[in-house]
């Protein structure tokens, strides 16, 4: 009875092992708690007959199962960085620290940008230690880097749980902006987007998109002697359909105890998820809303733009009109040319007739920019021209957008994570 037991146990630890390497992704993340009972009675039984039978590969199984479990209580701690002022507070009162350690602690994390509690230098060595055992701080880090030959910078940064995602400083005389991804991978699939060949894996959390422009803020002052001037949500991923965390995030970077940004200078692109348009103006926000629009007709919109099929052309218009009615805020349409696809005199007319019904300020006419996956074309230089001359004869506020970063894959639409 005691070898079957045991016979048993041995069976059970190494399934145990077996399924912990084959299938930790989803062995780990889904089945937490079955995980936790099975480690804890594995270790008990393994450590009981390790120290009876002395057996070395019950006792190296037990010291294996310790480390994981520790990994597991680190893992589980809450990211300080997702506490409200109010929550820190209550939190210090609760442990009987002095009240001003908060506004210490609020200012470490948001505009000291610490990763770790150890940086936090004006607090006791028994607060930092407290933190460090109770919550933990994770931060996205730069991964690689590239500078193409125009100036443009593109990182890839990488998250605490190993996830990639991109994001560009653009820079020119007048300004430096950040462009900023909101989810990483992209599940809105448009046809001339690399990122929309990606899976989405989940979305950023703000204090991840705060990261990304303090990243981004730290490079332009390294590289160009000048903080960003502006920021734009138009690197991966849709981020209305993130609304909460980027909304969160944006309150952080234009809040004077983040990086003082003003919402003014920061522009939210998105493929038009008309609900939530709506929703940004119900919420009165104050940044700029560019729409990416890229065919004003159902049928052609809805064959580079998946999106398009739930979120029609008029359904856009009402949302629109309605955020301005609410905010006031400048709307952009954002219209990328495509070779024979949408840029001949009567697309043009649509995109006239789709802009006087929507009070925008600008179009921005942007070049097509090639990736692998799909097989839209660069339209010529004349056809631009003419598209250009007529969008003014109708006066239209347009400008033209000329690629950056082509050379190190920065481009509107390019980003993918590529080595
Ligand atoms: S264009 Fe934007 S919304 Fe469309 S797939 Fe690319 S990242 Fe997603």
């Amino acid at each position: 009875m005691y070898q079957a037991t045991e016979f048993l146990l041995s069976f059970s630890g190494v399934a145990h092992l077996y399924f912990c390497f084959l299938f930790s992704d989803f062995y780990c993340k889904q089945r937490k708690v079955f995980r936790k009972v099975s480690q804890r009675l594995s270790l008990r039984f393994f450590a009981h007959f390790a120290v009876k039978k002395d057996c070395t590969i019950q006792k190296l199984y037990s010291v294996y199962l310790r480390t994981i479990m520790k990994q597991d209580k680190n893992s589980e701690k809450k990211n300080i960085r997702h506490l409200s002022v109010d929550q820190i507070e209550q939190y210090f009162e609760q442990i009987g620290e002095k009240k001003f350690r908060v506004k210490q602690v609020w200012e470490w994390l948001w505009l000291k940008h610490a990763h770790n509690f150890e940086a936090m230098t004006n607090l006791s060595k028994e607060l930092r230690s407290h933190l460090a055992e109770n919550f933990s701080l994770p931060a996205l880090i730069v991964d690689t880097t590239q500078i193409s030959e125009d100036g443009t910078v593109k990182s890839r940064f990488k998250t605490f749980d190993n996830h990639f995602v991109e994001g560009v400083l653009i820079p020119t005389d007048e300004r430096k902006t950040a462009c900023v991804s909101s989810q990483i991978g992209c599940s809105l699939s448009c046809k001339f987007c690399a990122t929309g060949y990606m899976d989405r894996k989940r979305n950023l959390d703000y204090d991840e998109i705060y990261d990304e422009v303090v990243l981004l803020n730290q490079q332009s002052e390294k590289v160009y002697q000048k903080k960003l001037s502006n920021i734009v949500f138009m690197g991966m991923g849709e981020p209305l359909l993130n609304y909460k965390n980027v909304l969160k995030a944006i309150e952080r970077i234009s809040s004077p105890e983040g990086l003082g940004m003003s919402p003014r200078r920061i522009t939210v692109s998105t493929a038009g998820v008309a609900k939530m348009i709506k929703q940004l103006g119900d919420d009165k926000v104050k940044f700029k809303l560019a729409l990416s629009l890229h065919a004003a007709n159902d049928r052609k919109r809805h064959e580079i733009m998946p999106i398009n099929d739930t979120n029609n052309i008029a359904s856009l218009i009402d949302a629109l009109n309605y955020f301005y009615k609410q905010t006031e805020n400048q709307i952009t349409f954002e219209y990328i040319l495509f070779k024979d696809f949408n840029d001949s005199l009567k697309d043009a007319d649509e995109l006239i007739k789709m802009y006087r019904q929507v009070p925008a300020d600008l179009v921005n006419i942007i070049e097509y920019n090639p990736i692998d996956a799909a097989q839209f074309q660069k339209p010529e230089e004349e056809t631009v021209n003419e598209f250009m001359r007529y969008l003014e004869k109708h006066k239209v506020n347009a400008r033209l957008r000329r690629s950056r970063g082509k050379d190190i894959d920065a481009a509107c639409g390019q980003l993918a994570n590529k080595e």
